[in-house]
């Protein structure tokens, strides 16, 4: 089996290098941006299947990577935690699809309801603190002796490997010639944890979406969805509809100090590309186009990467 070269440093990239190299494949991973530049290190975290497609396909990869972030709960230093919450709902008849991934989910009951939420679901889930595992990734991927070089990959027929995985995230069409990536930016600010273990998941919140998910030191707050939308510069008045939103939700976070803000946008695609061509006198493996659910996918597309670069 010849060298593969992974192009891209985010939760995809780094989750498929590491995939490969446990399966004694030898990786280069090319980019331009380091893991803690990357829209992964903007994600909230969550497990959760947010704005990605096909369903079918998008609970197949869920559940690999359920079990994978379980046993990386239990590892110390991976940055991984298992936590209950509660996504709420605030329509008769919400999508619950993903709960076929989830074992153990339960309806909410009434006093766990806020007011304006008409039904819940409470469950355990993967809760990730992306600064910590995307450096666990790294140094996971660096153990098993994965090169990183930094630069931008212009041609794919320049990059040395012959087989070529597309781990490039929004900006992975312009090395496929695909051009029906489109951004969905999400604006969150990261306020000092109080304590806090359980996560909230609001996203038909008729003010505008909203979740805080606590993590290690921070609990990220959020959020928007603007598709289309490229500006990465923080919106201190979306940032004031965050913090009332959550507040509201979350009364522990009133008075929660700011530790920092991010925006990032999220790569999506009517559905997550994953297939393997014949391109440039290379043979492509895309992965991309997860949208609001990179993190939940990452383990089970890898997965699939290391059975179409066999
Ligand atoms: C506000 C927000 C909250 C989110 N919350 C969650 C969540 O709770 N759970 C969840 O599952 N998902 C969440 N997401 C979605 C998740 O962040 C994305 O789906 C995921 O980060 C996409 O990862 P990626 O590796 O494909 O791309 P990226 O993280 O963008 O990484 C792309 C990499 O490719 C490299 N690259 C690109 N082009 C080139 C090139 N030509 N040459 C060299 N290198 C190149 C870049 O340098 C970078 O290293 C959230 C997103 C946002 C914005």
């Amino acid at each position: 089996m010849g060298d593969v070269a992974v192009v891209g440093a985010g939760v995809i990239g780094l989750t498929c290098a590491l995939r490969l190299a446990e399966a004694g494949r030898r990786v280069r991973v090319l980019a331009d941006r380091r893991p803690s530049e990357t829209v992964s290190a903007v994600a909230g975290g969550l497990w959760f299947p947010y704005r990605a497609a096909p369903a079918d396909l998008v609970l197949r990869w869920g559940r690999v990577s359920l079990s994978r972030f379980r046993s990386l709960a239990s590892t110390s230093g991976t940055g991984v935690y298992w936590r209950e919450g509660i996504v709420l709902h605030r329509s008769a008849d919400p999508d619950l699809s993903w709960t076929a991934a989830v074992p153990g989910h339960r309806p909410a009951r009434a006093a766990e309801l806020p007011g304006g939420a008409v039904s819940g679901v409470v469950c355990s889930l993967p809760v990730v603190d992306m600064a910590v595992y995307l450096a666990w990734l790294a140094e996971s991927c660096a153990r098993l002796g994965v090169e990183f070089r930094h630069g931008t990959v212009e041609r794919l027929d320049a990059v040395a490997q012959r087989t070529v995985v597309v781990a490039a995230g929004l900006r992975s069409g312009e090395l496929t010639g695909d051009t029906t990536l489109e951004p969905v930016r999400g604006q969150v600010v990261r306020l000092a944890n109080p304590g806090l273990t359980r996560w909230v998941v609001d996203d038909d919140n008729p003010a505008g979406m909203a979740y805080a998910i606590p993590r290690g030191e921070d609990v990220v707050c959020g959020g928007t969805a603007d598709e289309g939308a490229r500006d990465l510069a923080p919106d201190p008045e979306v940032e004031r509809g965050v913090l009332a939103r959550v507040g509201d939700l979350v009364p522990a976070l009133r008075d929660a100090r700011v530790l920092s803000r991010a925006v990032g946008l999220r790569p999506a695609r009517r559905s997550v590309r994953l297939d393997r061509v014949a391109l440039d006198g290379r043979v492509v493996i895309s992965c991309y186009g997860h949208g609001g659910a990179g993190v939940t996918l990452s383990w089970g597309c890898a997965s699939d990467v290391v059975g179409l670069a066999a």
